[in-house]
């Protein structure tokens, strides 16, 4: 169901192929799943595809037979470099760090979009439909689409990035891939400037259905449900049931993060979930003072959280709401007019019971990786150390004060797709996983185009595969 409370409930495969829902809103699930104490004692010690397959089977219900989910996802974690996908490290007496880092893209984007790729081309192929993904990229999330995409043959991905604007690493992960169906344009101009292409294009009614444009974006429900299945595997791992865990996440677009809410409400004993925001703090603010007040954005050294509104927070709002979609269409439509959001103090509290939040500008981030690198020998990534950071702040409070609730904090991202920052903190440059070696080695392709709409479209247009059956509107 939407969050806005207007738009048709829909199936997995339609929430899937949909996005957003034709009312604004975001899609959640009727009712959460509830699993037993039983059930999360079940998961420790299996295979994480396994682990993975119990956590999302209620989601998907039969759109998805077992065996065809368990191979999707077995196949899926298959391409991490990681015999444990997601491994977990001791970095002091109770915190932990998740890598979440292993996937093909070394960022944790990999953990839901190499799971919706597959699932697309299943779904796709069942129905004997195509689809053109569009999408605008600051640098991680089109990278992480594209491996998600390549060779897929449903699917003819076209992936804007700002040209010249992008980080070398970032630019050739996109760049080399070399199969048909992935299309690269460099955009002179910015992000914000691909952003609004691609929102014209899924504006252009006539251009969305003849294309067959889909979007594999962070509202998309399926990637906050891949994503729920590692909170469990943690917690199962450092003893839930019986263990209460804490989170902490580097926070942008409150998808992440939201994942963990959703395994709290699915029965996993969650104990907090910190927020970690750098300076574009927008979160942290609504934290500590109940009201949700847009700012300007500016550029740091974590730019995959340099973000104005984060778009998943709508789901939280939804549950803070009491699932009342009609008001939470109307703080939405609020928010957008005056730039101002404030639920009252009652419902601000309900989101206060589970979440903390802290900010870190970037000074303290550069800090906080020299401290890592000191005291534990490890290089962190700069959205990584801001989640660990946010974790120590927060370590004394009443609910974490128990030393026995371990701190889970994620990693995002493999210090070597930041390096400039990480060698700037510990005079360490981050090596390429050796399975990257060869990336500033081999071809680029990519099309420059001027920042033109109707440019744009016509390069898509000329680049779909012909006779795209426009996919079915539910
Ligand atoms: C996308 C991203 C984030 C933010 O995650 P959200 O789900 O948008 O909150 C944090 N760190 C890294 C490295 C990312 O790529």
């Amino acid at each position: 169901m939407s969050t806005r409370g207007s738009a048709p409930a829909l199936g997995f495969e339609d929430v899937l192929l949909t996005g957003l829902a034709r009312d604004g809103g975001l899609y959640v699930p009727e009712v959460w799943p509830r699993f037993s104490p039983a059930d999360i004692r079940a998961l420790a010690g299996l295979p994480y595809a396994e682990a993975a397959a119990r956590v999302m089977r209620p989601f998907v219900g039969d759109a998805l037979d077992e065996g065809t989910l368990d191979t999707l996802l077995r196949d899926a974690y298959a391409s991490f470099g990681h015999a444990a996908v997601a491994p977990l490290k001791q970095l002091d007496s109770r915190t932990w760090l998740m890598e979440l880092f292993h996937g093909p893209t070394l960022a944790f984007k990999d953990f839901a979009l190499q799971v919706v790729g597959r699932l697309f081309d299943h779904v796709l192929t069942r129905r004997g439909q195509r689809v053109t993904i569009v999408g605008a990229t600051s640098g991680d999330t089109g990278s992480a689409a594209i491996e998600a995409c390549k060779g897929r043959d449903r699917i003819e991905a076209f992936i804007l990035h700002p040209q010249g604007r992008v980080s070398a690493v970032q630019r050739r992960q996109m760049t080399t891939v070399m199969d048909e169906n992935v299309h690269n344009l460099a955009i002179e101009g910015t992000f914000d400037d691909c952003q609004d292409m691609v929102k014209a294009m899924f504006n252009d009614t006539a251009f969305r259905d003849e294309m067959g444009l889909s979007a594999v974006n962070s509202i998309n429900w399926a990637r906050i449900m891949a994503q729920i299945a590692y909170y469990f595997v943690a917690a199962a791992a450092l003893g839930a049931p019986e263990r209460r865990v804490a989170f902490a996440v580097p926070t942008g677009n409150f998808g992440n993060i939201f994942a963990g809410y959703a395994a709290a409400k699915m029965g996993l004993p969650v104990a907090k979930l910190i927020v970690g925001s750098n300076r574009n703090d927008i979160l942290t603010r609504f934290f500590e003072t109940g009201v949700m007040s847009m700012a300007e954005v500016h550029p740091t050294y974590a730019p995959s959280m340099d973000i104005q509104v984060s778009s998943n927070f709508e789901r939280l709002l939804f549950e803070i709401f009491d699932r009342d979609g009609a008001a939470v269409a109307e703080a939405m439509a609020a928010f957008r007019a005056t730039g101002k959001l404030d639920p009252g103090r009652a419902r601000w509290r309900k989101a206060c019971a589970l979440f903390e939040a802290a900010r870190l500008d970037d000074a303290e981030t550069l800090a906080e990786i020299a401290r890592l690198h000191r005291e534990t020998g490890e290089l962190i990534d700069p959205h990584s150390a801001i989640g660990i950071a946010a974790a120590r702040s927060k370590a004394d409070g009443k609910e974490l004060s128990d030393p026995a609730v371990p701190i889970v904090a994620l990693a995002t991202a493999h210090p070597a797709k930041f390096p400039d920052a990480v060698e700037k903190a510990t005079g360490v440059r981050p090596a390429v996983p050796a399975r990257l070696g060869d990336l500033f080695s081999r071809e680029e392709r990519v099309s420059v185009l001027p920042n033109d709409l109707a440019q744009v479209q016509d390069f898509v247009r000329r680049h779909v595969r012909r006779n795209t059956p426009v996919p079915e509107r539910a």
